[in-house]
């Protein structure tokens, strides 16, 4: 989602790394670089120009500190900027949908507003479930536009498991009274409507939506854009916001191949929070966009946070902690990694792994790699599960015999062994250049 600027990011880094001194002509040429990577990632010319200005400006004025190397200092100096870019720290994180009260989404005909009431639905009520609690929520739709909208609410509806209202009325200012009183008379605690969507921004949409919000007077109104669309999205969403006034996006399709730019740009160029991110087509693709993980993934500095959170569902905590653990540390035993795979078989592929571990996104892999990897990493779970405590704990006491032991236990060839002893090996370096990187504390 990420990979081209994170990938050119990294690569201003690394052509820095080393140098202990900065000069003002390879700091230059590295703010060059960044600059062209945001106008190829589709960042709006004015944007790309003020985000460099800013960088420049606080790498004239900064502070030397003496535990940083020069080269990260610049790094920081970017960082802290995009982060600003982006949004700051701390709405996301304390971020809560006031109970009772009314969504209502807008945005362009494709943009995801459908998939999106369902995966908002579906968001809140698992946020609910862990406090124990159950939300009533409605899901309802003023979409007389787009033939089947409709229709297709009500198959999210039933898919998230929340309840659906179909208005009779198909004047959109009738339904949408009719909506308001059935919320009222079943006692709704959460009402998410979708509204009807253009191709393109059409004012009597934009006059429709503009009536139709004065009967529902919703308390959150989301403007859900396409990420794919790309700076389009920001004219769009102008108008949106010039029209109707909406209070926070939801950037839709951050999995496909667009270039981050609206990622990016959005919150500087509208003055609006983005809120949630789609990352997907099925219902529980989304993901609160946090500026802090996403300023690192676009820097390339990957996202352990991010990663440790999708597995909470699945994942024991211990095992979290021990992850999480084990690279703060520096430190993996051959049990550590057999749980990291472990999860990693939970989790789901591979290749959704490996964007946010820090540098993988720099790696040109192929789907052939990945779907070797994951048929190695079985074997290599088989082959840990075969081992004792005492070998897990200190793999080099594994003599040719204890070898063949274990192989013939996992059923796999004492090769097998030696690879898996090789890559564990690997990753223990790895996990050590993380550390001494300060990528942890
Ligand atoms: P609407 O016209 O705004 O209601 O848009 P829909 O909800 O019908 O979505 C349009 C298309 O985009 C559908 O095929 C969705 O499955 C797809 N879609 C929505 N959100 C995402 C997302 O986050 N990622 C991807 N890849 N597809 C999405």
């Amino acid at each position: 989602m990420f990979g081209f600027l994170s990938k050119s990011f990294s690569s201003v880094f690394s052509s820095l790394t080393g140098n202990h001194k900065l000069t003002e002509k390879n700091i230059d040429e590295s703010i060059q670089k960044i600059k062209d990577s945001l106008l190829e990632s589709d960042v709006p010319y004015e944007l790309a120009h003020t985000f460099i200005e800013e960088v420049k400006h606080d790498v004239v004025g900064q502070k030397v500190v003496n535990s940083l190397r020069p080269s990260e200092q610049f790094m920081k100096v970017v960082y802290d900027r995009l982060l600003a870019f982006l949004g700051g720290e701390y709405l996301q994180e304390s971020f809560a949908f006031q109970i009772p009260s009314t969504i209502m989404l807008v945005g362009l005909q494709g943009a995801g507003k459908t998939t999106t009431v369902g995966k908002l639905a579906l968001f809140i009520q698992n946020q609910a479930k862990k406090r124990g609690k159950h939300r009533k929520i409605l899901c309802s739709s003023i979409d007389f536009y787009r033939p089947a909208a409709i229709d297709q609410l009500e198959m999210v509806a039933q898919q998230v498991g929340v309840d659906f209202y179909r208005a009779e009325s198909s004047d959109p200012l009738q339904a949408a009274q009719e909506i308001i009183n059935y919320v009222k008379k079943h006692n709704y605690e959460l009402l998410i409507v979708d509204t009807a969507g253009r191709l393109h921004i059409d004012e009597t949409m934009m006059q429709e939506i503009d009536n139709v919000q004065k009967i529902i007077k919703p308390k959150y109104k989301f403007l859900v854009v396409d990420a794919m669309i790309g700076q389009e999205s920001l004219a769009v969403a102008k108008t949106f916001q010039d029209r109707i006034k909406f209070d926070y996006a939801i950037l839709s399709k951050m999995d496909s191949d667009t270039r981050a730019g609206v990622a990016f740009s959005f919150r500087y160029a509208l003055k609006k929070p983005v809120l949630f991110m789609g990352t997907g087509e099925k219902l529980d693709n989304l993901e609160l966009f946090r500026p802090e993980r996403i300023a690192k993934r676009m820097l390339g500095m990957g996202d352990i946070l991010t990663l440790v959170e999708n597995a909470e569902d699945k994942i024991k905590v211990s095992e979290q902690a021990s992850l999480e653990q084990s690279f703060r540390s520096g430190s993996m035993t051959l049990d550590d990694f057999e749980k990291q795979l472990s999860m990693v078989n939970r989790l789901g592929s591979l290749s959704s792994m490996m964007k946010y571990l820090p540098g993988m996104g720099n790696l040109n892999i192929s789907n052939a790699q990945i779907e070797q990897s994951e048929k190695e990493m079985k074997k290599f779970r088989a082959i840990i599960s075969s081992m004792t405590k005492k070998e897990k704990l200190y793999p080099k006491i594994l003599d040719d015999s204890r070898k063949k032991r274990i192989a013939k236990g996992a059923g796999v060839l004492f090769d097998n062994v030696d690879q898996l002893l090789q890559r564990f090996e690997q990753s223990q370096q790895f996990v050590k250049l993380l550390k001494k990187k300060k990528y942890f504390n």
